[in-house]
Order: structure tokens, then sequence, then C-alpha cells
């Protein structure tokens, strides 16, 4: 492969650039639209200002939403954590909600099947829950010997609980809850790791 010097590869870019908008114009003279204004897509677009759901860092970003679809993310100048910045993970939000590849519903391998299928989530959340109550009735210890006493530990040791990236911090505060209530001590959350 031939090596570019730097003022070939500017001067090579330059042309490329300049080539480019002048094929442009062309196109847009022929057409009649050389001086036409194109409105913003983000016109006549509401404005939502939430968190980035991706990672822990939590940055503030500022959503223009038409219909049901998101047609620009920007990040939040006034918030503290990110001032105005978003990572490309922050950035692709847009392209995630949009895609016609995103999963919107629970979906179910069925004991000796290979392939996944649709349910509902009321199924999904039933399924859980009686998954839950078996392994919880089967893993329980309410109390262990130590020193020959008796010692209340109220522990289920047979489930491991990994919270998410995507819930926030009163959110955190009831999983904490909820595991401690069933007895799991194994669980962390998306920030710890
Ligand atoms: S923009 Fe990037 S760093 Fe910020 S919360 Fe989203 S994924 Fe994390």
């Amino acid at each position: 492969m031939p090596k570019l010097s730097r003022r070939q590869f500017m001067k090579y870019t330059a042309a490329s650039v300049a080539a480019s908008y002048l094929a442009e114009k062309r196109v847009h003279a022929e057409s009649g639209e050389e001086n036409k204004v194109f409105p913003l897509m983000t016109a006549g677009a509401t404005t939502s200002y939430g968190i980035c759901h991706f990672c822990s860092v939590g940055c503030g970003i500022e959503v223009k939403v038409k219909g049901d679809e998101i047609v620009s993310t920007e990040g939040l100048k006034e918030h503290p954590i990110n001032e105005g910045a978003l990572c490309p993970k922050g950035r692709s939000l847009k392209e995630m909600h949009n895609s016609d590849m995103r999963l919107t519903h629970p979906l179910v391998r069925k004991p000796g099947s290979d392939k996944w299928e649709p349910i509902s989530w009321e199924e999904a959340i039933d399924k859980i829950a009686h998954k839950v109550k078996d392994v919880r009735e089967k893993t329980f210890t309410d109390a262990v010997e130590i020193d020959g006493k008796k010692v209340t530990v109220n522990r289920l040791e047979g489930i491991f609980s990994l919270g998410s990236a995507e819930i926030d911090n009163e959110e955190a505060y009831l999983y904490t809850k909820f595991n401690r209530a069933l007895g799991i001590h194994n669980y962390t959350h998306q920030a710890e790791i």
C-alpha cells in the first residue's frame, strides 16, 4: 500500500470534501432545491429529560420525541455528572429505541426446545414467582448450630440476585429490601460490578 505523507493526506481529504460539496450543490441545482431551507429533524418534537439507563454513571439526557420515535438525544448541559457529554452508548439510545430488533416482550425456551418463544408479562412473572418459591422452599436455612448453640440466620443459599443499571436509587433500595425479605444474601448491583 503506498504511503501518504501528512501533506498529501490533507490535500486528498480537502479535495474529496470539495468534490462532495460540489456534487451536492449540483444535485440541488438540478432539482431546483438550491435555495430550499430544510426543516430541522427536531422541529415540532417534544422534549423529555431523563437519565441514561446504560450504566451506573447516570448521565443526564435530553430526548426529543416525535410520536413513538426518538429523533434526537443530547447530553444535558445542566447535569452535574456529564455536563452535556454522552459516551457512544448514551448517544446510541435513539438507535436502540427505534430499532425493530429491540426486544419488547419476555421470551421463554421450554425444556427440550431449541427456540425462544414469546410469552406475556403475566405469564413470565408467574413462572419466575413459582421458580423463586420452589428454590426458596428447597434451599432456605432458618438456623445453624455454632459452638453448640442454635443461631438464627434466615438465609436463602439457592438464589443469586443481580441488580440492574436500569434502576434508580429508590428502586435499588427496594431491590435490596426485596432480597433481604426473601433471605437472599448473595446479591449485588450493576454499579458494584
Ligand atoms: S452516557 Fe455513557 S457513561 Fe453516561 S450513563 Fe450512559 S452509558 Fe453510562
